[in-house]
């Protein structure tokens, strides 16, 4: 038997509705602030990820699914958006757009990742950039927007952590100081963060490994050698969240595994997930689109982790959109009853109920029994009597109660008694 490639996975109905709602409200709250849809490439050349993300990066490093067309040219599945969005910023001549361009992205990242729970090689992203403004309000906008989407979605446990990573020019500084006082233990760091040394000494500080957790605590936070410049706009965004009651915490040793990040950045952690992993990452890259060779237009922006998301989906949003009301429509004839199920079941769907119509034939007793195996609540019965009589026989299948109701009044009385079907139509 063919299996799917490690780390991917098939998402199924019923979760795959869930799925569908979170994006859907990710649309509704996202445009609410402007921000709409871009729909990029999911491979690039591979190049744009080796200078854009950054060579030093775990992602170019180890994480990225490269390979080389027919013609030999090197393209690379996508492991994160940014990246993306800049290229296209670039290339569609968005700069002549009225400033900021505010734009949204979901859809499949790839990166070789070893396997784990919240970790996959094919995950979803959905996230949003700002681009063309250097302001502290461009940030405080984007962490807006994450806060009243991730709150729409009932979430009231998460915490926005927040540090200051500096400009690219304090990090010699701050590298230089990291260096001076991990010189000593040098050896005692993992095989990566050896690696790191040179390539990227700034990840070291965001080392999962105990040996490094315990060095890197001497090395005093990034936001401390950072500019004052730096910390005026970070001050800045801190304090225009807590105007808008939006709680957030300082995170001085947080870092970012991207290269383009400076000043704000911050991730959104869950207790249900645990302290370590993120459900969404971002931050300020203000020189990534001219490292990219385009325009100084600075930046801001964030990915949620999809997968990790729903994972932690508050209940009461799972109910919604998983406990829409089923409704069995069950035709005990050929023909006419047939159409008549159907011209009911789109008056029904119509109401925001889910219809299930039988098609295979079933005797009337082997349907209800089908019907309740799918947890419907309600069956809708046609048959020729029915039809004759101009009313269906509607059975409350959890009260096991049934009443002729005249077909004009089906979707009325069906919709109008079953729980709430309307709460999950906006
Ligand atoms: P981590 O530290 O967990 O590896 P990251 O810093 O590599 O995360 P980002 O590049 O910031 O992650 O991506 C933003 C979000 O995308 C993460 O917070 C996470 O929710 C999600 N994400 C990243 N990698 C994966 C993956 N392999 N599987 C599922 N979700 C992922
Ligand atoms: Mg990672």
């Amino acid at each position: 038997m063919i299996q799917r490639p490690r780390g991917t996975r098939d998402i199924l109905p019923p979760e795959s509705r869930l799925w569908a709602a979170v994006e859907a409200e990710a649309h509704r709250v996202f445009s609410g602030f402007g921000y709409d849809e871009i729909r990029l490439p999911v491979f690039e050349p591979t190049e744009l990820f080796v200078r854009g993300v950054g060579e030093g990066t775990d992602i170019v490093r180890k994480e990225m699914y490269t390979f080389a067309d027919r013609k030999g040219r090197s393209l690379t599945l996508r492991p994160e958006g940014t990246a993306g969005v800049a290229r296209a910023y670039i290339e569609n001549g968005l700069g002549q757009w009225p400033a900021p361009v505010r734009l949204a992205y979901m859809g499949p990242m790839f990166r070789y990742e070893r396997m784990q729970r919240g970790r996959y090689r094919q995950f979803a992203q959905i996230g949003l950039e700002i681009l063309g403004a250097d302001t502290p309000a461009a940030d405080v906008e984007i962490l807006l927007a994450l806060h009243t989407f991730l709150a729409a979605l009932g979430f009231d446990d998460l915490v926005i952590l927040l540090n200051n990573l500096g400009d690219p020019e304090d990090r010699p500084r701050f590298i230089a100081r990291l260096k001076e006082i991990l010189e000593p233990h040098r050896a005692e760091l993992c095989g990566d963060c050896r690696q790191r040394w040179t390539t990227n000494p700034l990840r070291i500080l965001d080392c999962k490994v105990e040996r490094c957790r315990e060095l890197v605590a001497e090395v005093p936070p990034v936001s401390e050698l950072a500019s004052d410049a730096t910390r005026t706009h970070v001050d800045a965004v801190e304090a225009a969240l807590a105007e808008l009651a939006i709680p957030v915490r300082r995170a001085p040793r947080l870092v970012r595994g991207l290269d383009y990040y400076l000043r704000t950045v911050f991730e959104v952690v869950s207790p249900g997930l645990g302290g370590d992993t993120a459900i969404c990452g971002g931050g300020r890259y203000d020189r990534l689109i001219a490292d990219l060779g385009g325009p100084q237009v600075p930046g801001t922006g964030f990915a949620i982790g999809e997968d990790r998301l729903i994972e932690v989906l508050p209940s009461a949003f799972r109910e919604r959109v998983l406990g829409r009301p089923v409704v069995a429509l069950l035709p005990l004839d050929e023909g006419a009853a047939v159409a008549r199920c159907f011209a009911l079941a789109r008056e029904l769907a119509a109401r925001g109920l889910v219809t299930h119509t039988e098609v295979t034939r079933r005797s009337l007793k082997a349907a209800l029994k089908w019907a309740v195996k799918l947890d419907a609540r309600a069956a809708v019965l046609v048959g020729a009597n029915e039809l004759e009589a101009g009313a269906a026989q509607v059975r409350d299948l959890t009260e096991g109660s049934q009443e002729a109701v005249a077909f004009v009044d089906v979707a009325d009385v069906v919709a109008g008694r079953l729980p709430g079907p309307e709460t999950v139509l906006r």
